[in-house]
């Protein structure tokens, strides 16, 4: 079975040669320790004084090459996951698909991956184990830092720093490509993506990210095998779906999903509501360059509002369509909510404690169209009322019909309680609305009602 599996992996993916690094002296780089955080450094020398060989490498040396500041910083080593393990008692193993060494400082966490080698050297298939279409189930064999550089994705993610002597190793063409603000695969792009088809969706991201054009033979592949997220578990799609959305560049990310026919895989029926009715796309992009805004300022988002906006096309679609069969605007309205979010889960599954959320910001919508005034009290102290209130302006924005709504809470929220007292008095009673019918069993046009 063994040597079976062996000779299968040996015949399907030829050892790619390791490149021999480019060596780029302290003097010939920008990155300077200063910009390192202290986490990562103490990581990088407890392993050097313990004899291993201890780089910084990826996103944290690619970051800052480019001048900017880097979300984290990823080490790479030859000490194995256990002996990392020992060296750090702040630290714990995770991964079984790629087995790493996590080391924990307060609210910084570094990772702190092995050296990765060939896969025709593998022992066992909890090293080493590929589905029959070529991905990687099992990413653990060990090996040299040259190996491991092959093994990576793309050449700007290649770039070494070692914590000895300062120097910078690239690989791949990795420095030319930095240089050239090109994202490039590396070795053959097909294979690389079946290995692992979420490549795809960091193809999408770092091009956003760093404004990077892809390159030809990276990107030319990706729409043919875009369907290959399916083989994805929903759970590390949720979190590769937060990295594009939430990290600054949604925007960008989003236009680049929708170019790479990647989407589509992510949000099906979002994809589905935007092609029924292409108008929903504005709230998108309005909510994207709100984030981006929001991050850039320091702010902070929430998954829950991020879903409710990537959510809401599919939802009313789906209403519409309850209601067009005769289901009246609030139980269409739930009904429409369990469906989208059910059939979501199965893509990018989505933890309750955002789906909850999420499902009341959007059945605060109705509430805060219609202003009761007996209720205007509740809603405005309810732990939602912000997000809620943010989603409505977003709607009202774009041109929805949210009856003045948005902009009416804009004010109430504006004024001193007595003040507020004075608007929610003119608001219409109850009483004066009853001549307009109140739930229409059946409308003529298909349009839903703003609830
Ligand atoms: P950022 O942290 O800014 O999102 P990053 O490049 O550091 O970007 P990480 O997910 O932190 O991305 O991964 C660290 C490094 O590990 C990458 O730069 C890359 O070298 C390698 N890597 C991560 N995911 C993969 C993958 N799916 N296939 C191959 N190499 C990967
Ligand atoms: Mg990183």
């Amino acid at each position: 079975m063994l040597k079976r599996l062996i000779a299968k992996l040996k015949k399907s993916s030829p050892a790619p040669q390791a490149g021999t690094a480019r060596i780029l002296n302290r003097d010939q780089h920008r990155i300077s320790r200063t910009n390192i955080s202290d986490a990562a450094l103490k990581v990088l020398y407890r392993l050097h004084k313990a004899n291993y060989d201890a780089y910084l490498v990826g996103g944290g040396v690619r970051d800052m090459l480019l001048g900017m500041e880097p979300k984290d910083f990823d080490v790479a080593t030859n000490a194995h996951p256990e002996e990392v393990r020992r060296l750090f008692k702040n630290s714990r193993v995770v991964g079984r698909r790629f087995k790493l060494a996590h080391v924990i400082f307060g609210r910084e966490m570094i990772e702190v991956a092995t050296f990765r080698g060939h896969h025709d050297n593998a022992e066992d298939d909890n090293e080493s184990r590929k589905s029959d279409s070529g991905m990687l189930l099992r990413d653990n064999v060990y090996g040299t830092i040259d190996e491991d550089a092959a093994r990576r994705d793309f050449t700007v993610n290649a770039l070494y720093y070692n914590i000895a002597d300062f120097s910078v190793h690239s690989y791949e063409g990795g420095m030319e490509d930095l240089q050239n603000r090109r994202l490039r695969l590396i070795g053959d792009p097909e294979t690389r993506y079946k290995e692992d088809p979420v490549r795809m969706l960091r193809a999408a991201r770092f091009a956003a990210k760093l404004d990077f054009t892809v390159d030809k033979a990276s990107a030319t592949p990706i729409p043919r095998l875009a369907n290959l997220l399916r083989n994805i578990p929903a759970s590390r799609l949720f979190e590769e779906t937060l990295k594009l959305f939430l990290s600054g560049h949604a925007l960008a990310s989003y236009q680049q999903l929708q170019q790479f026919g990647l989407f589509a895989e992510l949000f099906p029926q979002t994809h589905a509501a935007l092609k029924a009715n292409p108008a929903y796309e504005e709230l998108l992009k309005r909510a994207f360059i709100n984030s981006d805004e929001r991050i850039a300022q320091g702010k902070t988002l929430t998954p829950a509002f991020l879903y409710a906006v990537l959510l809401w096309p599919a939802v009313q679609e789906q209403m519409k369509q309850l209601m067009a069969q005769g289901m009246p605007g609030v139980p269409a309205q739930h009904s429409a909510a369990s469906t989208v979010v059910e059939s979501q889960l199965a893509r990018t599954a989505i933890p309750k404690r955002f789906t909850l959320p999420m499902r009341e910001i959007w059945d605060a919508q109705r509430r805060l169209i219609r202003r009761m005034p007996k209720q205007i009290e509740g809603i405005y102290s309810h732990p939602r009322f912000r997000a809620a209130y943010d989603f409505l302006l977003l709607r009202e924005h774009v041109g929805e019909d949210v009856e003045g709504a948005g902009s009416w809470w804009t004010r109430y929220q504006q004024q001193n309680p007595d003040d507020q007292q004075a608007l929610v008095s003119q608001l219409q009673r109850p009483s004066e609305r009853s001549s307009k019918p109140k739930r229409p069993r059946r409308r003529s046009n298909n349009k839903p009602r703003n609830e």
